[in-house]
């Protein structure tokens, strides 16, 4: 296989509370500085098509999204176009508020992904609870953020195919904070910590996690998928010799 090429979203561009080049340039930097990845870009909502043109998803293995305040600005048709992506084996993973994302919605099937939340400067305790998975190696089987915004359950979304992460808040609420999901031959990996007030993506933990997952969710080879009518069954062709 070769290079993984990633492209990060962010709904804003420009300087984000600890971010002075915006939370999209910090991730991309580590992913870079990781060497695992081919082409690392950037892409904003503010640009035509939202920077998600068709020849930047053909070139988009993994898609990393993070929006918070303008979900409901998002392009339909550029949303649509993502969803099919997904569906043909574009690997997307959704940060944080991403949860509430328009993309994110219509890959669950469902109209609302809400949660309990409370920005209180609070610690939060991500508990690993699966080993041995790609998106897990490396990491501890906790790790502390000092000061997160709370999110909690009930979170709205549908069972996850594999829950990978916990998250204990300080105030007592549980999180599902990291899910895959799968969606067509789309790998898809929710994971919560990310609020644009606090440096939680320079967190070393929190970045081997989304290294992880882009190296996870990035597609396979395609194989032929056989569908339809069948005239000949395999054994009744292998009986004649063809
Ligand atoms: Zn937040």
């Amino acid at each position: 296989m070769g290079k993984i090429n990633v492209t990060v979203w962010d709904e804003t561009i420009g300087p984000l509370g600890p971010y002075p080049n915006g939370i999209y340039q910090a991730i991309a930097d580590f992913l870079e500085e990781s060497k695992e990845f081919g082409t690392v870009r950037t892409s904003t909502q503010p640009q035509a098509e939202h920077g998600l043109s068709v020849e930047v998803l053909a070139d988009t293995d993994v898609l990393i999204w993070w929006g918070h305040c303008h979900h409901n600005d998002v392009d339909d048709e550029i949303v649509e176009r993502v969803r099919k992506r997904v569906m043909e084996g574009m690997g997307l993973i959704v940060l944080h508020s991403g949860h509430a994302s328009k993309i994110f919605s219509k890959l669950m099937g469902t109209d609302t992904l809400g949660l309990r939340w409370r920005e209180a400067d609070e610690l939060e305790r991500v508990w690993k609870i699966e080993s041995n998975h790609p998106i897990t190696i490396g990491i501890p089987d906790y790790f502390d953020i000092p000061k997160s915004e709370m999110y909690g359950e009930h979170f709205c979304i549908p069972a996850p195919d594999e829950l990978l992460f916990i998250s204990w808040h300080q105030g007592g609420e549980v999180f599902r904070s990291g899910c895959t999901f799968k969606r067509g031959k789309g790998k898809i990996f929710y994971f919560a910590p990310g609020h644009e007030t606090f440096p939680i993506y320079y967190m070393p933990e929190v970045q081997q996690v989304i290294i992880n997952a882009a190296k996870w969710a990035a597609p396979l080879p395609m194989e032929p998928v056989i569908t339809g009518h069948t005239p000949e069954s395999p054994e009744a062709m292998r009986l004649c010799g063809q």
